[in-house]
Parts: structure tokens; sequence; C-alpha cells
């Protein structure tokens, strides 16, 4: 069945000013759907409609917003399955994930439910006598969220959640590879009780749409997700305006297997965490960084484990692994397979395009071995179900090459020692460090965010999204006596 759906601005829904085809990465021949794309003067309509909306929502107070983000959760939760299954079907991971992933974003809804109650401030004593200080959290008016295909629920949620429940007003542009995502969800939240132009939606192309829209003087505050020259982009738009910007990007997350870790535990979170969603995840084990005495025993193990991942289509029963979730990533994955190789790595499993019964973006996971702290394939994001295997002598040699790189989203370490544990704790630079533990999988109520190159500005998630999506104002109140 295929949809034919439109953009949603100041409470309507619109047809656009053209139109975009998608289809099903686990079968090309699947049309799910032809997409409106929203005009530059439809864009200027939705900006101009959530100022307007933005101060009847922050006026209509705390127990409003609760109950709104409340119902938004709870029906994410209770359509999980549902909305999984259009997830498995445009962006490719197997519907398991795909409802795993609903709940989770239903998740970030209840969670900052509870926050919008939760928005308190200080109180100050004044260092000159008869002054009372306050400190308080209001909105920052209109916020412009852009989010890409991985996560096309769950990223979306994280950042809309949070921006509704302290009192501002919402302009998304969702990625164009899953804009049926984009849709369910914006269904949801268009049915609730709330200001027309307060939640829009406006697919489009990032060249145009997005641009437009993080270029504009009228957006207060921009929450992105994507790559590291799209962010460099938008970065710059941002201080152009002065406009508050909040960015996760890239990464190319190091696992350290150390001499005494429990050798099985440590394959089957490195080959969860490089090959889960095809590899397709910020928090993907890019970078094995394996102690020379267990080397060649955990990558045994490893080839071995990936070989035995079930990639199929991402709607079937039992498959592990869904499809690249495009042409263009898959040629850009078998690319870097051929860069691997060019550099002297040694493809010891996998980097093929597989034939399946329907025609799809299929390909097998793969490990590199031999590899070098300094290859290309250790250095750039590849977002592909690749992962490169680097030998240390030490465990101090193998932090010293998991600190190198010019990202620092999250980070791991397989051992049972206490001493190391604490150590790489302390020690590595990553905005999410992981012990015993995949480099991915976070949970939904603290923060999450990375250093260097992966993150820009205040941290999401959790009570620490409030410094993104409030301004602080310090009042001075001098009562004087009373008559
Ligand atoms: P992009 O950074 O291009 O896209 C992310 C979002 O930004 C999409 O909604 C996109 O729109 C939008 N966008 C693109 N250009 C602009 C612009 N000039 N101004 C405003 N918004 C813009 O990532 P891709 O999806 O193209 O993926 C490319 C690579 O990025 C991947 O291979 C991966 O390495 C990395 N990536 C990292 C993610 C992460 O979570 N860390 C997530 C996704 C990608 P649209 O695509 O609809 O045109």
């Amino acid at each position: 069945m295929t949809q034919n759906t439109q953009v949603y601005i100041n409470g309507q829904w619109r047809a656009g000013a053209s139109e975009v085809e998608n289809r099903n990465p686990s079968d090309v021949s699947d049309l799910i759907g032809i997409y409106a794309q929203a005009s530059a003067a439809q864009l200027d309509e939705a900006l101009d409609a959530a100022a307007r909306a933005q101060k009847i929502w922050w006026a209509a107070g705390i127990q409003k917003r609760h109950d709104v983000l409340m119902a938004i959760g709870t029906e994410l939760m209770a359509r999980a399955e549902e909305i999984g299954r259009i997830i498995a079907r445009e962006e490719g991971k197997p519907a398991a994930e795909g409802k795993g992933e609903v709940y989770r974003a239903g998740q970030f809804f209840t969670y900052f439910a509870a926050e919008a109650l939760r928005n308190q401030g200080d109180l100050a004593e004044s260092v000159r006598p008869g002054i009372e200080i306050d400190v308080r959290r209001d909105p920052v008016g209109v916020v412009a969220i852009i989010s890409p295909w991985n996560f096309p629920v769950a990223t979306p949620a994280w950042k809309i959640a949070p921006a509704l429940a302290f009192g501002n007003a919402v302009v998304w542009k969702p990625a164009n590879l899953t804009p049926a995502s984009a849709v369910a969800l914006t269904e949801i939240i268009a049915r609730q009780d709330i200001p027309a132009g307060l939640f829009n939606m406006v697919l489009g192309s990032g060249r145009d749409v997005g641009q437009r829209l993080v270029e504009s003087p009228r957006v207060q505050a921009i929450s992105f997700t994507g790559s590291v020259p799209v962010g460099r982009g938008i970065a710059a738009a941002a201080v152009a305006n002065m406009t508050k910007v909040q960015m996760e990007m890239g990464s190319k997350n190091p696992m350290l297997i150390m001499d005494d870790a429990d050798l099985d535990l440590a394959v089957a979170h490195a080959a969860g965490a490089a090959f889960g969603g095809t590899g397709q995840k910020c928090t993907a084990a890019s970078r094995l960084i394996v102690h020379e005495a267990v080397h060649d025993a955990f990558v045994e193990k490893l080839v071995v484990a990936a070989n035995a991942f079930k990639v199929g289509h991402a709607l079937e029963a039992g498959t592990q692994l869904g499809p690249v979730v495009s042409e263009g990533q898959l040629a850009q994955n078998l690319a870097y397979i051929d860069k691997g190789r060019a550099e002297g790595a040694e493809l010891l499993c996998g980097g093929t395009r597989l034939e399946r019964a329907t025609d799809g973006y299929f390909m097998a996971p793969a490990v590199f071995a031999q590899t070098r702290n300094d290859m290309v394939i250790n250095r750039e994001e590849m977002f592909a179900p690749i992962t490169c295997v680097i030998k240390a002598g030490s465990y101090g040699e193998a932090l010293a090459l998991a600190n190198d790189s010019a990202f620092g989203l999250t980070a791991g370490i397989m051992t049972r020692s206490l001493s190391r544990a604490s150590h790489f704790r302390a020690n590595m630079n990553a905005g999410c460090v992981m012990v015993n533990l995949p480099t991915a999988g976070t949970d939904y109520h603290v923060p999450f965010g990375g250093r260097g190159a992966s993150s820009f500005g205040p941290r999401e998630q959790g009570r620490y999204a409030a410094e993104f999506y409030t301004s602080v104002k310090t009042a001075y109140v001098a009562a004087g006596a009373p008559e």
C-alpha cells in the first residue's frame, strides 16, 4: 500500500511544492509512498505560525504541557509495533528494532512530561541587603530540529519532547529518506490539543528546506543530528544569526578488549555494537583495539559471529541485519572496503553485496584486521557494517590509540580489572564511557553526547536538556519596607 502525504504547517496538512518517492531498501520494487516537499514560502509560514503559537503554549502552563507530552508518549508506546514496522520498511532495521525504537521514543515524551512539571529555578541571597534574587528558565522560542534517517522516530523524539516540555515551538525537518516515520510521528502530535503552528513538519531536502531553516533569523535555537560536514555548515549559519546551536555528529567509537576480558562476552558485545542497525549508528563500535595476548582468539571468534548474522529483508522473521539504507550509502560502504584493502588492511570476512529474494541493498558484515589507527578506515565515520581490529601491546597503548581520534562520542572497555576500568573511565576522552558493555545502547533519562568533532553545544537528554531548550533569567527584586 502506498501513501500520498503532505507537509504539516500551521496546524494543517498541505500539499507541497514538489514530491519525492520513498522506496523500501529491502525491496526497491516496494513503493512506500510519494511525499510532499515544503516550499520556501511554506517554511516561512511555519516559522511565523510557530512564533505566534509559542507564546500561547508557554502561557498554557505546565499541567497542559505535561498532559500533551504524556498523551504523545503513551500513544507511541501503545503503537510501537505498528510504527516500528513503518521504520523497518523504509529505513531497513529489523521490525523488532523498529518497535524498540518507537517504544523508546514514547519514553522520551513521558520522561519530559514530568520534566515540564519539574522546571524549577533557584533562589539566592543578594550581596546587597534588601534584594532578593531568583533564577528561572524561560523557553528559547522557536526551535529548528533537523534529524537523520537512522533513528527516524527516536532522534526527533528526544529533541521535540524537551522543546515542547520547556514551552518552545518546533519546526522539524526530518530526513528525506524516512518520510513515512516522520508522518507517523507528526500525526500523533497533530491530534493533540495544541495551538496551531506550535509544531510544524517541513519535509524537504537538506540543501533547500534545511539550509533555509538554519539560516532563518526567526529561529532561536537549532538542534541537529547528522554528519560532520553538514554540522559545520549549520554551525556557521547559526553563528551568523547568533542562534543557539546543539549538534550530535559522527564518531569512530573505540572498544578495548583487554587480556583479562571474558572473551565470549567481548565478542558478543563487539559484534552487536559493530553490526547492529547494519552499523548505521553514531555509537557503533568501529575500532576494536585488542590486547595482543587475546588478539588471535578474539578475531577468530569475531569472524564466526559476523558470519552468523542473518542478513535479509527487514520485515522477515529471523532477520538480524537489514539492508543498508540506500544505494548511495551502500556504494560508499563498498568504496570503504576497497579503500581499506588498498591501505593494506586484511579483510577477514564480508564486505560484499549480497543477493536475496528481493532486490535490496544487502551487505555482508565485514571485519578488517591488521589495521593501523592512521588508516582512513580508522579515521572516518563509515556508518557501515564494517569494523576494524587494531592490535595493542598493552592497556596503555590501547588507551592512547583510543584517544587518538578527532571524535569522542562513546568508548568501551572489556576487562575484569577494576583499576583498568576506573583508569579508562577517568582518562578516555569521550562523552559516554562503557565498562563491560557495548558502545551502543544508552538510557533515555541521562545526558547523551560526545566530545571533539562528535558534538557541539549543550548536551541532549535527561535533566541536562534544559540547558539548550531554555534561556536563564536572573531577576533582582528590591521589595522595600512594608507601608
Ligand atoms: P546529513 O548530515 O546529510 O543529513 C542529516 C540531516 O541534515 C538530514 O535531515 C538532511 O536532509 C539534513 N541536511 C543536509 N544538508 C543540510 C543543510 N545544508 N542544511 C540543513 N540540513 C541539512 O547525513 P546523511 O543522512 O546524508 O548521511 C551521511 C553521513 O552522515 C552518513 O554516512 C554518516 O556517516 C553520517 N550520519 C551520522 C549520523 C549520526 O547519528 N551521527 C546520522 C546520520 C548520518 P536530507 O537528507 O533530507 O536532505
